[in-house]
């Protein structure tokens, strides 16, 4: 979190988009790491100060959790006019990057209900 800078001190990075031969999309690889949740655990990734996410991790970086999450789980999506933070917590594959990346550490992850994690069949 400490070598996050604004993002008006950088212009976005124009990435070449996955070939499907040896570079995927996001949801692919997600679904290769054979993640699994229990339909009712207790959510595992809570942001404490939703106000604080939109006013700093939003509109001064620019929402960096949309870019660092491996897993697709941070969007900002718009909503009858208004901004949301909306949470795919069930895409998560706990690598924890969100509770030390966030710029304000305002993301808490928790250890997922029965301890799951990725589970790569082939490695
Ligand atoms: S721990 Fe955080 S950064 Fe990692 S996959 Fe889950 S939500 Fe994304």
């Amino acid at each position: 979190a400490a070598a996050l800078k604004p993002a008006k001190k950088f212009k976005p990075i124009d990435y070449p988009k996955p070939d499907g031969k040896i570079s995927f999309d996001k949801l692919t690889n997600v679904s290769f790491t054979n993640t699994y949740h229990g339909e009712d655990q207790p959510v595992h990734l809570v942001v404490k100060d939703m106000a604080l996410q939109k006013s700093s991790e939003h509109d001064v970086y620019a929402g960096p959790s949309a870019r660092y999450c491996p897993a697709g789980v941070y969007e900002w999506i718009e909503e009858g006019g208004e901004l949301k933070f909306q949470i795919n917590s069930q895409n998560c594959i706990h690598c924890k990057t969100c509770d030390i990346k966030d710029p304000n550490l305002n993301i808490n992850w928790t250890v997922p209900e029965g301890g799951g994690g990725p589970a790569y069949p082939n490695m």
